[in-house]
């Protein structure tokens, strides 16, 4: 009688596990990354997927996490960050894991931290997006269509158009620039936000440590630089002439764009410009940057109320 038992208690086991073995192989199939890959591959047997379903279903149940992807501190894979991938050799298959694009991201930025210290963003900046932006005025809508067409438009190799966004303190300047940044991830276009005062003090003590080159690399090559509240720094002909104008310059020679925030237009900051520290006035040197940062930028005025006060 026992042994009956035990062999129907089995057999009902072995018809439940079937069960959900098809129930989850149907899941598996019909996946559309997993159908696509299929499709892709010919050349892989129905055999091996069938022998690599445990595989496959653990690609799907990690891949469709990134399909509904929470950003990257709540990922939810296994690796944090890394995003799983199909791949076919000599018509087996195999599932390897990447850094996705958010991770990568977050590894550029830190490497970057390391080495120019000014590019300390806060959070709330790094969160901005579009869609929080308010349409409160019309210039606001104007500056923010004309920071997405940016977002969407810019192309670093190719085209050193940038943008150039001035208006009083605390209009949410550096937020849509933020946003920009955020929009450009999901091109896979890197960006480096670069506090400009904070920047350009770095540098001169980057003087005494011997760092001034690798900064200035760094920030040269930026795929995307924006350069924070320029002019809320006091200027030095040093600063001006050989690091403003030799990172504007290079940028321009590699077709590389550059977003300003400024509280000051055009001519108030070449007029900034001109005075260095020590009381001389060059124009002349002043003009032959703000020429440049003319030429390669769009100006967008941002009005509204200053949030900070609110
Ligand atoms: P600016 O750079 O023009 O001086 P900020 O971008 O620093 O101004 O904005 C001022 C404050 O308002 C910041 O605390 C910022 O986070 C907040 N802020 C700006 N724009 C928005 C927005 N669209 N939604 C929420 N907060 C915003
Ligand atoms: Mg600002």
């Amino acid at each position: 009688m026992n042994s009956i038992r035990s062999s129907l208690d089995q057999f009902m086991q072995n018809t439940d596990w079937r069960r959900r073995y098809e129930n989850l192989r149907e899941e598996v199939l019909s996946y559309p990354k997993v159908k696509a890959f299929q499709q892709e591959h010919p050349e892989v047997s129905e055999k091996e997927m069938e022998n690599n379903m445990m595989k496959l279903f653990e690609y799907k149940r990690e891949r469709q996490n990134c399909d509904t992807c929470p950003g990257l501190e709540n990922c939810p894979n296994m690796m944090q960050g890394y995003q799983p991938e199909l791949y076919a050799e000599a018509g087996q298959l195999t599932v390897r894991y990447h850094p996705c694009r958010l991770k990568q991201q977050a590894d550029e930025r830190k490497r970057q931290q390391s080495l120019i210290q000014s590019m300390h963003i806060p959070k709330e900046i790094l969160e901005a997006t579009f869609d929080d932006i308010e349409q409160d005025h019309a210039s606001r809508l104007s500056a923010s269509n004309a920071c997405l067409k940016f977002a969407f438009e810019a192309n670093p190799g190719e085209d050193a158009t940038g943008l150039y966004l001035h208006g009083k303190f605390g209009v949410g300047k550096t937020y849509m620039i933020g946003a920009i940044a955020n929009e450009l991830v999901t091109r896979d276009i890197s960006s480096m936000i670069v506090y400009a005062p904070d920047f350009f003090r770095e540098m001169k003590q980057a003087l005494s440590d011997g760092t001034v080159q690798e900064k200035m690399d760094e920030v040269k090559n930026a795929e995307v630089l924006m350069l924070d509240d320029i002019g809320a720094e006091t200027t030095s002909a040093w600063i001006r002439d050989d690091v403003l104008g030799v990172i504007l310059q290079y940028r321009l020679m590699q077709k590389l764009p550059t977003v300003y925030t400024s509280n000051y237009d055009y001519d108030e900051l070449e007029n900034h410009l001109a005075y260095s520290q020590k009381g001389g006035i060059e124009e002349l040197k002043a003009k032959r940057i703000m020429e440049r940062v003319k030429h390669l930028t769009v100006p967008v005025f941002v009005d509204g109320k200053n949030r900070r006060e609110m």
